[in-house]
């Protein structure tokens, strides 16, 4: 069995883009600072682990069953994001310009690693989409192969839902997640989005 530091190290590894090096390092870390600021860090993952959910309309993480978004009375209702995370609303709410809602999928489609259309939040995207009737449904996926899958498959699955549905300008870095991508060019991709018809590849 590990000894604390081990287990310590070993669930740092965990995290996304924490490799062994580093979690030594944040576990040292963590080993010589005062014990309240040890627990300070501790009380925080627990109380977002504790106190945020996912909003029950566009399935961000929020502080209540409706998100600030969802529940304000100043943003635009006719128009749903479509983004593979969480973090890719917060990337976006960045810029500070984008004034619609959103519906985060939770993945993007990959046959080969068994991401079917079940396995994301494609079922309460159709749910939202006949309950809320949108005029426009913006993709606001990366620019990675899979990507371009699940467009494509949002495109033909609305086709006739009498909802335009359009994606990020092209220009976007080959298969770079939203959250990474500047705000300018993110701005500049949304500003410039274009129509996706059925077929289209
Ligand atoms: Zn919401």
């Amino acid at each position: 069995m590990n000894g604390p530091i081990e287990e310590l190290v070993e669930q740092l590894t965990r995290l996304p883009g924490i490799g062994r090096k580093s979690a030594w390092r944040i576990a040292l870390h963590i080993l010589d600072t005062p014990e309240d600021e040890v627990a300070k860090l501790s009380r925080a993952l627990d109380d977002a682990k504790r106190r945020i959910v996912k909003c029950r309309r566009c399935f961000t993480y929020s502080e209540s069953e409706l998100c600030s978004i969802c529940s304000s009375a100043t943003r635009d209702n006719s128009t749903i994001c479509v983004v593979e995370k969480s973090s890719d609303v917060f990337a976006i709410e960045k810029i500070g310009r984008y004034r619609g809602t959103y519906h985060v999928l939770g993945g993007v489609l990959s046959p080969l690693a068994g991401i079917t259309p079940d396995r994301v939040r494609l079922g309460e995207l159709t749910q939202r989409v006949a309950d809320e009737h949108p005029a426009e449904l913006i993709i606001g996926l990366g620019g990675g192969a899979e990507a371009e899958t699940t467009a494509a498959y949002i495109a033909r699955l609305y086709r006739n839902a009498g909802v335009r549905i359009t994606r990020l300008a092209r220009g976007l870095p080959a298969g770079m997640e939203i959250e990474y991508v500047d705000q300018l060019t993110l701005g500049q991709a949304l500003n410039e989005r274009t129509d996706i018809h059925y077929g289209e590849s």
